[in-house]
């Protein structure tokens, strides 16, 4: 094995790793440098109430312009932070960005909700709920502008601990959503205790609308549970007027997609918002309004 000089432990390479392997630790070893010399980034994609055709908010997507690689998507480099102990701190700088950010966009009239994923580590660390309260304040922001994304996999491990983040995170006033919701197994009676409020439905089950009944069918139960709890539902991966049309028709409350945005930069979302339901405005698919 060849250690490098000056890396840090994981820094070195096996013959027998693979290249999947040998990027990953490349990867963790360029990440704990990136926070630091500011290569991350949030991109914003808008949440459309389905019914009145508004934004209703936006989600905070995190990248990565790497010196070399370009452009990185969480996809790639998320596994990577978790793997190698580095996500609290990325996520730690992804709620204080986003809590900037949401302030800087009132600042300019702009008030807008912001929807921040969490990951398994995140909700385990232990002054994860004080932080978010620091953030809050620091920006003067009111809590219910900030709603928190945990996968349905995740919000099924370590139940006990989850529930009582959760119930934290409800006590300073956050929202609570479910992504990725239809992907894993939990019961709707558990996900009541979590004080959710909202249910992001798979994009899967989105992609498969047009021409799967089943996926009608689970789409239209979830829809219709959610509403009898309480909950309101969200469909992500939106790509087409066909898919819309039938998520409206099932009452499905929100949408999120390719159809109306791709995930954006801070500067050019404020842009999109201020001038969305006005002629001469950005070239978009569909027509919203600011409510
Ligand atoms: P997610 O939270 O389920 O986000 C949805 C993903 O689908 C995003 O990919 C988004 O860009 C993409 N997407 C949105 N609309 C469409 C569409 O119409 N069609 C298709 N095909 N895709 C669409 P992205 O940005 O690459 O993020 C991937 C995942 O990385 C996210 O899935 C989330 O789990 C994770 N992630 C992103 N940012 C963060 C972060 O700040 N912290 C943590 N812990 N995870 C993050
Ligand atoms: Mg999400
Ligand atoms: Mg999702
Ligand atoms: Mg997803």
């Amino acid at each position: 094995a060849a250690k490098r000089s000056g890396g840090s432990a994981y820094a070195f390479f096996e013959p027998h790793m693979n290249a999947g392997v040998r990027e990953q630790i490349e990867l963790q070893r360029d990440l704990r440098l990136a926070l630091d010399r500011g290569e991350l980034a949030l991109h914003y994609q808008p949440k459309i109430n389905s019914a009145r055709g508004v934004i209703t908010g936006v989600e905070a997507l995190v990248r990565w312009q790497h010196p070399v690689r370009g452009m990185l998507s969480p996809g790639l480099f998320i596994p990577v932070a978790e793997r190698f102990g580095l996500i609290n701190a990325l996520g730690n700088w992804v709620i204080e960005e986003a809590c900037r950010q949401a302030h800087a966009w009132r600042d300019q009239g702009l008030q807008i909700r912001v929807a921040i994923n969490l990951s398994v580590h995140q909700l385990r660390q232990e002054d994860l709920v004080p932080r978010i309260q620091r953030a809050l304040q620091q920006h003067a922001l009111d809590p219910a502008l900030l709603i928190f994304e945990i996968t349905e996999s995740v919000a099924m491990e370590d139940t006990e601990g989850t529930l009582q983040t959760c119930e934290r995170l409800g006590s300073i006033g956050v929202k609570l959503s479910i992504d990725d919701f239809g992907t894993g197994y939990s019961s709707l009676s558990y996900l009541r205790r979590l004080q959710v409020s909202q249910l992001k439905i798979d994009q899967s089950f989105v992609q498969d609308l047009e021409h799967s009944a089943d996926a009608r069918a689970i789409v239209e139960a979830v829809v219709q549970l959610a509403h009898a709890l309480g909950l309101s539902v969200v469909a992500e991966g939106v790509e087409t007027a066909a898919q819309r049309d039938v998520l409206t028709a099932l009452h499905c409350d929100e949408l999120q997609g390719y159809l109306y945005a791709r995930p954006m930069t801070a500067m050019v979302m404020g842009d999109w918002a201020a001038n969305i339901g006005r002629p001469q405005g950005l070239a978009f698919t569909e027509s919203v309004f600011l409510e």
